[in-house]
């Protein structure tokens, strides 16, 4: 399959609501959207970089340069027969995994396409639809906060995951846990914490939460294996974990009791797969993640999420969350807390041109 060419789409989007996290808050997502194209059809992807790295490293500035520049230059024009090749294609360039994996996952698109057949049949999924829980932010009241489990557990959702940081933990969690005895609860901290802080969120051990995720620094493994060994609560990694070498170590050292698997932040969905796959030999369950995805990005991670060791709730709750248009003509709804799998072939879904062009900001094509 030879790329005949591709495009770039940056779109501004306005969120539904303010979504506060440990490192600040969120009101709208700028999101590059690339389009392959190849005999008279066309692969999709998202890029979830962030325009002032504060989840990893990465900006929307620097994937842009990147793709414009040198990825997608790399590919257009190559005939290539497998996702792999775009992989080694794009192994010389280091890190920048969520641009990267903008290449790769708009190619399994069209690849699966071209065969006519769903993207989560060519990655060996097992399921129809998934389950799905919902992240609430940082609210302005505890009150607030219930509020918000309450109406998502009515509609629902099978796991409240609540983010966390130093001053709004542990009154928070005994106020939720005593509101909902059986409700499955997890926490993520997004770094917030330091080894040091080991005995105050020991604190936490008692409330039954299904895990901690990410409470120590965004590119530590150790210490986090240091903290496991003082808390019962589960410790789950996500900004940590960046390939299936880093999910290894962690799996070694015991530092990651689950993993939370973000297609895009592995670079793609090779080595998602080979994260999920290292896991299930462990015996770590995986969840899929979420980066406050628009459709596109959204249905490339429940397709990943049919592979049988998604065992764990995931953030791919319904679209209408967060956007009140999106840039796919389909919806992705969550109906009791179960995500259909799109059918059709590749991710399933269509882009709506018409919408697009009133949120565009800017683009390029190589
Ligand atoms: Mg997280």
């Amino acid at each position: 399959m030879i790329i005949e060419s591709a495009e770039v789409i940056v779109v501004e989007l306005p969120l539904r609501f303010r979504f506060e996290t440990s490192f600040g808050e969120q009101t709208k997502r700028i999101v590059p959207l690339l389009v392959l194209r190849s005999q008279g059809l066309e692969g999709y992807s998202e890029g979830v970089m962030t325009p002032i790295p504060r989840y990893r490293e990465e900006t929307v500035a620097g994937a842009l340069d990147l793709l414009q520049n040198y990825l997608l230059p790399a590919l257009v024009e190559s005939n290539l027969d497998a996702p792999s090749q775009v992989e080694k294609l794009l192994a010389p360039y280091r890190g920048n995994n969520m641009a990267k994996a903008m290449v790769e996952m708009a190619f399994w698109d069209l690849w699966a396409k071209a065969l006519g057949v769903p993207l989560s049949r060519l990655l060996g999924g097992v399921r129809h639809e998934i389950p799905v829980g919902v992240s609430i932010g940082v609210q302005k009241t505890i009150d607030e906060t219930l509020e918000q489990i309450s109406k998502n557990l009515d509609a629902g959702y099978r796991r409240i995951k609540l983010k966390i940081k130093p001053g709004w933990d542990v009154q928070l969690i005994k106020q939720v846990r005593e509101a909902f005895p059986d409700a499955h609860l997890t926490v993520d901290a997004n770094s917030s914490y330091r080894l040091a802080d080991a005995r105050s969120l020991a604190l936490l051990d008692e409330y039954a939460l299904d895990y901690i995720e990410q409470p120590l620094r965004f590119d530590d493994i150790l210490d986090h294996a240091k903290l496991q060994s003082q808390l019962e609560t589960p410790i789950c990694l996500d900004e940590s974990i960046t390939s299936a070498k880093s999910a290894r170590q962690a799996a070694q050292i015991d530092a990651a009791r689950v993993i939370n698997v973000k297609v895009a932040r592995l670079g793609g969905h090779g080595e998602a797969k080979r994260v999920h796959d290292i896991a299930w030999s462990f015996d770590i369950p995986v969840w899929m993640g979420g980066m406050l995805e628009t459709g596109i990005g959204r249905a490339h991670n429940i397709h990943a999420a049919t592979l049988p060791n998604y065992v764990l709730p995931g953030d791919t709750s319904s679209a209408s969350r967060y956007w009140s248009s999106d840039v796919i003509n389909e919806p992705l709804e969550a109906e009791n807390g179960l995500m259909p799998v799109p059918q059709g072939p590749g991710i399933g879904v269509t882009l709506n041109r018409h919408f697009l062009n009133t949120v565009r900001i800017g683009g390029f094509t190589v």
